[in-house]
């Protein structure tokens, strides 16, 4: 009997993905039908996008799991109606490789200064040097698929990289710590410090008006995490007295930022909108088929999400 794929997106994600998942399911040689439309009751796997219009699990009687096609699973963790696995998008290739860029682009740009000469109105002549990456240290809040892989890029260049998580880890060549008084420790010497974190009860106003006080004055603050880790009153009040130099914010409490929002006009406030690395359909449908692949040889499934942790 062939395994019935729900695929329960926004339609432009479905023209994206279909080709390139069926052939990925192809390459494993399973039997299959793929759809975005199929009775509930007959539904195995539904490859899933939280802004989809499946939001009641309940008809989906003999559903095996549900593969999420974003990183991020905070609209759906908390759903009751869902009783098997979740899995989330982890991707070497497309995801990860896109986060990567854009931090490493983002430090680089706070770390030499380059604005002052980008945008130059007076002609100003400065030829003040920065200081080498050695001596910029970097904290990276959050240290799990995408912090470590930032962690490694900007450790490559030279930085002094720490991380940050939840529990106490050992990562060959990395450096990290964890917990409340890590936090303290790690943010007392960053001049960067970069938001990695997902979005949990536990994570929001991870940077509030006490932790931002404790970065060194003039540091920089780098948010492709989710917007709730920063409060953001305390932040544009940081900015504001020159605690903090200049934040580059890609995700917010309400998205899209809503036109007229103090960030868009905040001289120290660079908006992305949401772009710092988006789900790639040619790597991501490799890591959706593996997974319906290894259920169906009865392998455990990669990336699942600790629905308790909330991530
Ligand atoms: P991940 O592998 O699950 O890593 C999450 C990290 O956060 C882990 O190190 C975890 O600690 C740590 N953490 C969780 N709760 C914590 C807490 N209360 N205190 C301290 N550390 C905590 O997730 P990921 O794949 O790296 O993705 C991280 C986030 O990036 C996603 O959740 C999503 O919100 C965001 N994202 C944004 C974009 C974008 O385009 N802007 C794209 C993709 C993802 P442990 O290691 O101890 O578990």
């Amino acid at each position: 009997m062939p395994i019935n794929i729900l695929f329960a997106a926004l339609p432009k994600r479905w023209t994206e993905y279909e080709a390139p998942l069926r052939a990925a399911l192809d390459k494993h040689g399973l039997d299959y039908i793929l759809e975005t439309d199929l009775p509930p009751q007959d539904v195995d796997y539904i490859v899933y996008a939280p802004n989809s219009a499946v939001q009641d699990f309940t008809p989906y009687t003999r559903l095996k799991a549900v593969l999420n096609i974003w990183a991020g699973v905070e609209a759906i963790v908390g759903n009751p109606t869902l009783k098997v696995p979740l899995t989330r998008m982890v991707d070497s290739e497309g995801l990860t490789r896109g986060m990567v860029e854009w931090v490493t682009g983002h430090v680089l740009r706070h770390h030499l200064g380059m604005d002052r000469h980008i945008v130059n109105p007076d002609h100003d002549w400065d030829p003040a040097i920065p200081p080498l990456a050695p001596e910029r240290p970097v904290a990276i809040l959050g240290f799990g698929a995408l912090g470590q892989a930032c962690a490694r890029s900007l450790q490559g260049l030279g930085f002094a990289v720490c991380g940050w998580s939840r529990s106490a880890k050992a990562i060959e060549g990395l450096t990290c710590d964890h917990g409340q008084d890590g936090l303290k420790r790690v943010l007392t010497h960053a001049g960067i410090v970069v938001l990695l974190l997902p979005d949990t009860p536990e994570t929001e106003n991870t940077l509030n008006a006490q932790t931002l006080s404790w970065l060194p004055k003039g540091a920089f603050v780098i948010n492709p995490g989710r917007g709730p880790l920063i409060d953001d009153d305390a932040l544009i009040a940081a900015l504001d007295r020159g605690q903090i130099a200049h934040a580059t914010l890609d995700v917010f409490r309400t998205e899209p930022l809503p036109k007229g929002h103090p960030f868009w006009s905040h001289p120290k406030i660079t908006v992305t909108p949401h772009i710092a690395a988006d789900t790639r359909p040619a790597s991501a449908a490799q890591v959706l088929a593996e997974n319906i692949r290894r259920s169906e040889a009865d392998e455990a499934l990669l990336y699942t999400v600790d629905r308790s942790a909330g991530y």
